[in-house]
Parts: structure tokens; C-alpha cells; sequence
């Protein structure tokens, strides 16, 4: 699943045997990548969309696992813009069930946060780091120095995911307080790994540094998706698939 439709757009150019097909308004486009049985198809953006497309891949198609890519704004001050966070716990921010029960709680599951399955992040950590060392057969130099990405890096660490775009930093520091370890912000992987969860399937969560989660943000946004998160995408997701 991908958070942005341009990301899914040059993966599924990789598919063999494709065959593409339209539920829910949503455009599943099936086939195989790397040999592997695969579906692609672009999440839509908040938590209820990406919970419907989660829901619908593992109802209708039978996926075994879900690998989500997308962009994310950094609340960590170690993350630059072009780096990769690979979620290892991942926590909606805007639940809020108090007093009825603590804050983040998910009603019903006891749960504050979902957690990936070790193996799977080290496994999308070491595709990034080679996706890394490639970087440039996949983004141009010039593309690379219009962000101002020198020496991006991947980490794994925790997310969260609400239903708000955070482009202020009175919001940010309302998360930030609230959840002081969370690497990034963004508006769907929580919600995909609490479907996965529910389903007691594996997820993998990737994304890509866009903006600092601020308004100093100074980020072109669709022409970074464009040219260098749907790029990440396309080449982390192939270096991950090599190893599977
Ligand atoms: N391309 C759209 C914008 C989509 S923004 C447009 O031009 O209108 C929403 C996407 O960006 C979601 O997938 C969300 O997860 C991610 N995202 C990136 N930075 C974010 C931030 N600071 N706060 C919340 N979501 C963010």
C-alpha cells in the first residue's frame, strides 16, 4: 500500500501478469513483483481509508502481509528531510478515550500502540540502507540537492498517526508531549497496523521524511513526492523484495 498514488504508479510498472481492478474507489492493480504473488494499491489518505484498503487486501485478495510506504513529517530533531523511518511501535495519536480509559487506548483491544514483528523491520531497514547506497540510479543529483538530502539515513522508531495534516508546532508539541518518543507523524500506518493486528497478519510500516511536522516546512511538496519519495518507494520495496 502506498500513501501517495505516484509512489504506487512506478511500482506497479514492475509487475508481470498484471491485472488491474476497481472496488470501493480504490484501483487494485494485482500481479507479481520479483516473482512474489503482489498487490498495489494506494491507501487513500487518514485513518478510515487506510483501515477500508487494509481491510479490503486482506478480505477480497487474500494478502498474507501488508508493506506500507509513505511520507511522514519528523518530530524526531535527529531526522532531516530524505530520511526513512521503519515504524517499530505504532500509536494513534488522536484516540483519546479518557476517562473511560488511559489516553491512546484502542477500545476494546487494551492495547496503546502496535508493535511490527522485529524481523520484518530489520528486513525493510536493510533494504533501505541498499536502497541507499543506489540512491542515485534512482533520484538525480540535482533533485538530491534541492532538499538538501546529503547523507540521508534509515532508523526504526516509533510512529504515530492521526487525522490532522500537523503543520503547526503548538500541535506538534501536543504529540510530542503526549508521546515523547515518536519519530514521525503522518495519517495512516497506525490504522493499517491495528487492521493487520486485528487480522493477525504482519505489517511493515516505511516512510519517508517530507517536512519537520511545522510551519517552517519549506518543502514543494508534490514535486518531492514525485521525484524522491516515490522514487524511495519504488527502491526500497524492490530491495526489500529481493530478500523475501
Ligand atoms: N498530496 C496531497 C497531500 C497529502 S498529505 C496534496 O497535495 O493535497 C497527506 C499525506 O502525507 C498522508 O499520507 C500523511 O500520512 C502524510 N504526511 C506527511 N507529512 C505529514 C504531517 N506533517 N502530518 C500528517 N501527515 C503527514
Amino acid at each position: 500500500m502506498g500513501a501517495m498514488p505516484e509512489e504506487i504508479h512506478h511500482l506497479t510498472h514492475h509487475l508481470k501478469q498484471r491485472s488491474v481492478r476497481d472496488s470501493g474507489m480504490r484501483t487494485y492493480y494485482q500481479g507479481k513483483l520479483s516473482g512474489i504473488p503482489t498487490v498495489i494499491v494506494f491507501s487513500r489518505w487518514g485513518k478510515v481509508a487506510a483501515a477500508a484498503t487494509a481491510t479490503n487486501l486482506i478480505l477480497e485478495y487474500g494478502v498474507r502481509e501488508i508493506i506500507f510506504t509513505g511520507v511522514a513529517g519528523a518530530l524526531h530533531s535527529d531526522l532531516n528531510i530524505g530520511d526513512v523511518v521503519v515504524g517499530k511501535n505504532l500509536y494513534q495519536h488522536d484516540m483519546d478515550a479518557t476517562p473511560l480509559m488511559p489516553r491512546y487506548e484502542i477500545p476494546l483491544l487494551g492495547k496503546q500502540f502496535f508493535e511490527t514483528p522485529p524481523a520484518r523491520t530489520e528486513a525493510a531497514l536493510e533494504a533501505a540502507g541498499r536502497f541507499f547506497k543506489n540512491i542515485k540510479h534512482y533520484v538525480s543529483e540535482a533533485e538530491l540537492a534541492k532538499f538538501d538530502i546529503r547523507a540521508p539515513k534509515v532508523v526504526a522508531g516509533d510512529i504515530a498517526s492521526g487525522d490532522t495534516f500537523v503543520s503547526a508546532h503548538a500541535h506538534k508539541e501536543h504529540i510530542t508531549s503526549g508521546l515523547p518518543g515518536v519519530y514521525c507523524v503522518e495519517m495512516e500506518g497506525a490504522a493499517v497496523a491495528q487492521v493487520c493486528y486485528e487480522f493477525g497478519i504482519p505489517c511493515t510500516i516505511i516512510r519517508t521524511i517530507s517536512d519537520a511536522a511545522n510551519e517552517s516546512a519549506e518543502v514543494d511538496f508534490p514535486r518531492f513526492i514525485e521525484t524522491v519519495a516515490s522514487r524511495y518507494s519504488e527502491g526500497i520495496i524492490r530491495e526489500l523484495y529481493k530478500k523475501i
